[in-house]
């Protein structure tokens, strides 16, 4: 039988997880508020910066014998805590959506994906190689080895509080690298029962070292600027990655930066109108458009642009407003009243620069951070909507009359995590693959997301890959070494 909201979060472990061991941070309480209600979920512990360096001591002392144990026991470390997320999915599902709000039916789509790397890689902690050969003088043997970059600290953002930590728990494992996680501050339970589970799967103490804290800054500094650390892996906004990144060049950190986006959503005129609606739902409404992926633009044909508009606007208005645990909720809160207000300065200003609103644009009603799905028509190139990630649930439309007029406009951006394209002409396809500039691209689909892809973007939005093969990597150092030929 399922849990009750009391049982599950009685589960949630509310300290810090410092060297195995769950400790009260030194600080005042952090109040966890289901965005729904407005109400506290969970109190929790609040790590100072003393905290956050205690984690640090703990990561850096556990470091070189974590990465001397075994590929597959590494491997199997992550498979065993995939299997207890898969029995008890829905207790994750539900936490997720209590913290963050998203309807439970994402909230599971949440889990597969988020535990998915988790599987991924315990697979890819046993494919790490290197290179054996001779030198091009024949003098000598070329030895190319791949060990673990060293203690690495991980910060998160809210919005998928699962998989933005397992994306990085992940490959840190696999490679055989120690960490200190700092999830975000507004939903931090989800990543307490993670690492709760991590532990009944066996993690060893010291390998994962927890810190909530609602003084990020202050308890992140120090952590970044010790000789200990060797890596920061980030996801959230670009504007403290900037921050981070200025830090992490007075030490020389190896850093993966996951920031953020502002996808152009392209429709062509021979596109299957039907379908990119279909798509354009995914894109724009996955997390109350709250994701980094979200569809920020959408760059309609002339010829097509009132049938999307209406057919869009008609999917949007639809939408069920509600609390995400509610089986009937198809659309959640925003994550707090800036939030809310945010949205609605963007209609507003939206409307001021000459564009229409077909459907929502303003709050919807209850205690929580409602926002009506919105979709806005003939919005003005150059729109001050269309130069900010808009992170929630507005879809404002541009019209365009050329392939080249499209690209240009979808390239106009600081950003470059991922694009969307819709056409049904293959060579235009071809085209659109080779001239937006982003590291991702969804052709005649709204979701790129797997854990198997590479995930990361160009320009602002970031540095590195997480996911596919390539997310190892971010975790290993290339060790070369030079053997003299025996012979000689
Ligand atoms: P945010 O940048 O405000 O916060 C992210 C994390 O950084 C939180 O844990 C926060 O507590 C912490 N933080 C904030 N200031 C800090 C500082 N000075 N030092 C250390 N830590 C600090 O972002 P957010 O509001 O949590 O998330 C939304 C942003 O994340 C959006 O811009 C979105 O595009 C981006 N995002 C990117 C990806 C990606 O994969 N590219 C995925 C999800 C979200």
């Amino acid at each position: 039988m399922a849990l009750s909201e009391q049982d599950l979060l009685a589960k949630v472990p509310t300290g810090l997880f410092i060297a195995g061991k769950w400790v009260s941070g030194s600080g005042s309480l952090i109040a966890v508020e289901d965005p729904a209600t407005g109400k506290t979920l969970l109190e929790i512990a609040n790590a100072s910066a003393e905290d956050g360096l205690a984690a640090l001591t703990a990561a850096d002392e556990t470091q070189a014998s974590w990465a001397k144990v075994a590929p597959r026991e590494r491997g199997e470390l992550l498979r065993r805590t995939f299997e207890l997320i898969r029995e008890r999915s829905e207790e994750f599902a539900t936490l997720i959506s209590l913290e963050m709000g998203k309807p439970i039916a994402e909230a599971r789509g949440e889990v597969t994906y988020g535990n998915e790397f988790l599987r991924w890689f315990s697979e890819e902690a046993v494919r790490i190689s290197g290179r054996f050969g001779t030198s091009p003088e024949g003098t000598g043997r070329m030895l190319v080895a791949q060990r673990p970059v060293g203690p690495a600290f991980a910060i998160t953002p809210w919005n998928f509080p699962l998989a933005m930590t397992t994306r990085k728990i992940g490959p840190a494992i696999a490679a055989g690298c120690t960490m200190v996680v700092k999830p975000a501050e507004l939903t931090p339970l989800t990543t307490l029962l993670l690492v709760k589970t991590m532990e009944e799967a066996g993690l060893p103490a010291g390998v994962i070292n927890v810190i909530t804290t609602s003084t990020s800054a202050a308890t992140s500094a120090p952590i970044i600027a010790d000789n200990r650390l060797r890596k920061i892996t980030f996801t959230g906004s670009t504007q403290v990655g900037r921050k981070l990144l200025e830090q992490s060049a007075q030490r020389i950190l190896r850093t993966s930066m996951e920031l953020g986006g502002n996808a152009p959503f392209v429709v062509f005129e021979d596109a299957d109108i039907d379908s990119a609606v279909n798509g354009a739902m995914l894109a724009k409404m996955r997390n109350i458009g709250q994701a980094c992926t979200a569809a920020n633009r959408f760059i309609v044909h002339d010829s097509v642009a009132d049938d999307f508009a209406s057919k869009l606007g008609d999917r949007m208005g639809a939408l069920k407003l509600g609390r995400g645990v509610d089986a009937d909720t198809t659309c959640g809160p925003v994550i707090n009243e800036k939030a809310r207000e945010n949205m609605q300065r963007l209609v507003d200003a939206t409307v001021a620069e000459g564009g229409d609103v077909v459907v929502g644009g303003e709050s919807g009603s209850g205690d929580g951070y409602f926002f009506k799905p919105t979709v806005l028509a003939n919005v003005k190139p150059g729109s001050t909507i269309l130069k900010e990630e808009i992170f929630g649930p507005i879809a404002p439309i541009v019209r365009f009359k050329t392939e080249e007029e499209a690209i240009r406009l979808a390239n106009d951006t600081e950003y470059g995590l991922v694009s969307y394209a819709f056409t049904e002409d293959l060579k235009r396809g071809m085209r659109l693959i080779e001239s937006l500039d982003t590291g991702m691209t969804g052709l005649n689909t709204g979701l790129v997301s797997n854990a198997a892809a590479p995930f990361g973007g160009v320009k602002a939005s970031g540095l590195g890959r997480e996911g596919g093969a390539e997310g190892i990597h971010e975790y290993l150092e290339t060790k070369y070494v030079m053997i003299p030929d025996p012979s000689l």
